[in-house]
């Protein structure tokens, strides 16, 4: 059935602003895009822009909850071992309990894509439960091959009900310091998507290349060092493409930059994580000029505050800047643009999302300006850049279908499952050691 959808503007992000535009939809597709005066007004949000779902190319749903562990602990160890330690007092159904907050947050920010790379699978089963779309890259870890491969399809049997066309399996070998070689190899052979951290940090490159710096007091953590950075070593071996998804890249020489442009790789751009973590400021202008597929990507509490979309967007065009210490390198409708269809390209998905154009899924959100200072406008896209937050999103559509509304969503009942999981993490281990050592039936939720 028809249904159209109109604001005071639509931002189609291929092709300039429409003032008093619509989008028609059908069966869960955009069939037309035009003004409300061709299309009809259908249901009206009045102060409001139409856009494309962002689509969050770096998630981990499953950490929803981390905000603040470890935060400040230069010490990697110290901070790895913080999280290892807190995600081993909680089981299956926390995870899941994580993961569905950790779906909710992302479609209250106007989310309605993720690439998400998922330890346990938990976030498999909530992207399919809350209708958003994703990428779920599960993680594997280690040296050895089939050890990994064997958790890999545990984990992707557990979940397996829960893959769709709108949520498809990957594979995110963790990272070149937790990951072998050959690791990364047999990962590839799987044929699926691939996800993967890379060069994140000054620390992980100097591991990498030499063995030493910060993290050489840790290698009995970590695998062999490769001698060469992760975007050479899979460069080596021809194992970046589009097919893969890098998420960070911030420590970068100009031949690695040139290397993820020409084959193709995507890369998810962090800036909050990277700034919070101390890892420093990825080169996004120099990656654009190269060309590369380039999207914009939340991480997680974990170490970003939140799953805040409108917040990472703002620090992607105001890293840039400082970075560049120029205002134009970067404007707040290029920053739109790598949130939908540049974190799309970057997934893989951009035939499907990321913009509003007939023919593409009907996922989009409608983001309030009412109230603010940023209206009357005539700039809808710095408006919803800088103007922009979850608490300004009316209503986030996936496949045409009101996955979030404002107001209509049991938070509730999400947030207390989820936090009754963060105090379970945040139980003092030896309460839990002695409920283990009392039998199981004290150790159950
Ligand atoms: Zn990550």
């Amino acid at each position: 059935m028809n249904k159209v959808l109109s604001a005071d503007w639509v931002l189609p992000i291929e092709g300039a602003p429409i003032e008093n535009g619509a989008v028609a939809i059908e069966d869960g597709r955009i069939v037309a895009v035009g003004t409300a005066d061709e299309l009809g007004e259908g249901t009206r949000y009045a102060d409001s822009a139409i856009m494309p779902g962002f689509v969050n190319a770096h998630s981990h749903l499953e950490y929803a909850v981390y905000g603040g562990f470890g935060d400040g602990l230069a010490d990697f160890a110290k901070w790895v071992s913080v999280h290892i330690q807190r995600k081993a007092q909680i089981g299956w159904d926390e995870y899941v309990d994580i993961a569905r907050l950790g779906a909710a947050s992302c479609l209250a920010s106007g989310v309605t894509t993720v690439g998400d790379c998922s330890y346990s699978g938990a976030a498999a089963v909530a992207c399919a439960e809350l209708g958003l779309r994703a990428n779920v890259y599960l993680e594997v870890f280690g040296a050895d091959v089939s050890r990994a491969l064997e958790g890999f399809a545990r984990t992707r049997d557990r979940v397996d009900d829960s893959f769709s066309d709108r949520v498809r399996p990957g594979v995110s070998p963790h990272a070149p310091y937790s990951v072998s070689l050959e690791l990364y190899e047999a990962c590839a052979e799987l044929g699926l998507p691939l996800a993967t951290h890379i060069s994140e940090s000054p620390a992980e490159i100097e591991y990498l290349t030499t063995g030493r710096g910060a993290w050489g007091a840790y290698a009995d953590l970590l695998v062999p060092p490769p001698c060469a950075t992760g975007t050479r070593m899979l460069a080596d071996r021809e194992l970046l493409g589009p097919n893969v998804i890098a998420a960070h890249c911030v420590v970068l020489e100009d031949d690695e930059i040139e290397t993820l442009a020409s084959t193709g790789t995507g890369v998810a751009h962090c800036p909050r994580s990277n700034g919070a973590l101390g890892c420093g400021v990825a080169p996004l202008t120099e990656l654009r000029e190269a060309g590369a597929r380039i999207g914009v990507g939340t991480d997680s509490p974990a170490s970003a505050p939140s799953f805040d979309f409108f917040e990472e967007l703002r620090s992607v065009v105001l890293t840039a800047r400082a970075r560049a210490q120029r205002p134009d390198v970067l404007s707040a409708a290029d920053a739109l643009e790598l949130g939908t269809i540049g974190s799309a390209r970057a997934l893989g998905l951009d035939a499907e999302v990321g913009t509003l154009a007939p023919g593409k899924r009907a996922d989009l959100a409608v983001v309030s300006l009412g109230g603010s200072p940023y209206l009357p406008w005539d700039d809808p896209a710095t408006a919803v850049i800088f103007g922009g937050s979850p608490e300004r999103v009316v209503a986030t559509f996936v496949d045409g279908e009101a996955r979030y509304e404002k107001g209509g969503f049991e938070w509730q009942e999400l947030t207390a499952a989820a936090h009754s999981a963060r105090r379970a993490m945040l139980a003092p281990p030896e309460a839990v050691a002695l409920a283990e050592a009392a039998g199981p039936s004290l150790r159950a939720r």
